[in-house]
């Protein structure tokens, strides 16, 4: 049996489904990506962001703003897509270059337009399960668990990083589906304790190898978050060409959960639409 999961796949179907509704239902959302600054691997993401939203049926903006703009001028911009009612969704593209008060300029986001979901908000709103916009990887992999019919009722789950972005809201989605979470990071001790017990093993450190084939329970369904470059490659958290030995279903990467994370964003712009236009 063929035990990866093929997160290409997957998130085609949901693009596929979204495009419908945009269509169906004429739906016109739109997404603006303000870009501070040029990073090369952003400029990467926010391509496939744009590639994403235009395939289904998303207007796409991008707002490029130079390195040397004040906090003040970002905040403007924002504030003008706030007000904008033809904008549905609004990014600001992270990491933003040194200097930047990153959650400063985040929560200047209207939480009805914050597509990231990582607004003081929507975080909030997660943990007291409001209705809310959720950050787009743990939504993602949450819908790549639900799309393979992972059960999580009453299941011993192991996320290892804590980070805002994925760790944290993870947490609160997984003990939404009455999953026991336990949760590690880089000061944990034994994290074998943890992961070799877990049904559900989710990593996302940032760090290449970092769950070898004794970590993990016989027949456990992992799912890889890391994006590492190794030699000119990606790679993820677990080395997977061992674990995948061992789990009854694994993440590749790429093409695990990475292209969920743009299908989740693409979801969450529909959404806030929805919301704003109720
Ligand atoms: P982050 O903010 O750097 O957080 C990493 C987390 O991992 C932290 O909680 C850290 O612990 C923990 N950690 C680091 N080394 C560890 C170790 N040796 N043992 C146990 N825990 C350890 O990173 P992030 O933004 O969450 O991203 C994590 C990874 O996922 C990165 O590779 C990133 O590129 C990738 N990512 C992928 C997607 C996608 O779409 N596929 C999206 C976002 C991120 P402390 O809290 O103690 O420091």
């Amino acid at each position: 049996m063929n035990n990866i999961i093929d997160g290409v796949a997957a998130s085609l179907e949901l693009k596929k489904n979204i495009k419908k509704k945009i269509e169906k239902c004429g739906l016109t959302p739109s997404l603006a990506v303000i870009m501070v600054g040029d990073n090369k691997a952003s400029e990467i993401y926010v391509r496939n962001k744009k590639k994403a939203c235009e395939m289904v049926g998303i207007k796409f903006t991008k707002i490029d703003l130079p390195e040397t703009i004040s906090e003040e001028l970002v905040i403007n911009e924002i504030k003008r897509l706030n007000e904008d009612v033809s904008v549905n969704g609004i990014l600001v593209q992270l990491p933003l270059p040194n200097g930047f008060d990153e959650g400063k300029i985040i929560n200047e986001i209207s939480p009805l337009k914050d597509v990231d979901g990582l607004t003081y908000q929507n975080v909030g709103n997660l943990v007291l399960e409001n209705e809310c916009l959720v950050s787009c990887t743990p939504a993602g992999v949450m819908e790549l668990l639900r799309m393979y019919n992972v059960p999580l009722k009453g299941k011993d789950v192991c996320i290892v990083g804590r980070s805002n972005l994925v760790g944290k809201p993870l947490i609160q989605l997984l003990l939404q589906n009455d999953a026991t979470v336990s949760i590690c990071h880089s000061k944990s001790v034994n994290i074998k304790d943890y992961t070799k017990r877990a049904d559900v093993l989710i990593v996302a450190a940032g760090h290449p190898n970092l769950i070898t084939k004794d970590m993990v329970k016989d027949k456990a369904v992992v799912i890889d978050v890391g994006i590492n470059k190794e030699n000119d490659s990606l790679c993820g958290d677990v080395d997977f060409k061992e674990v995948s030995k061992k789990a009854s279903l694994i993440t590749p990467v790429p093409g695990g959960v990475g292209p969920m994370t743009v299908a989740s964003l693409l979801k969450n712009v529909v959404k806030a639409y929805e919301v704003q236009n109720r």
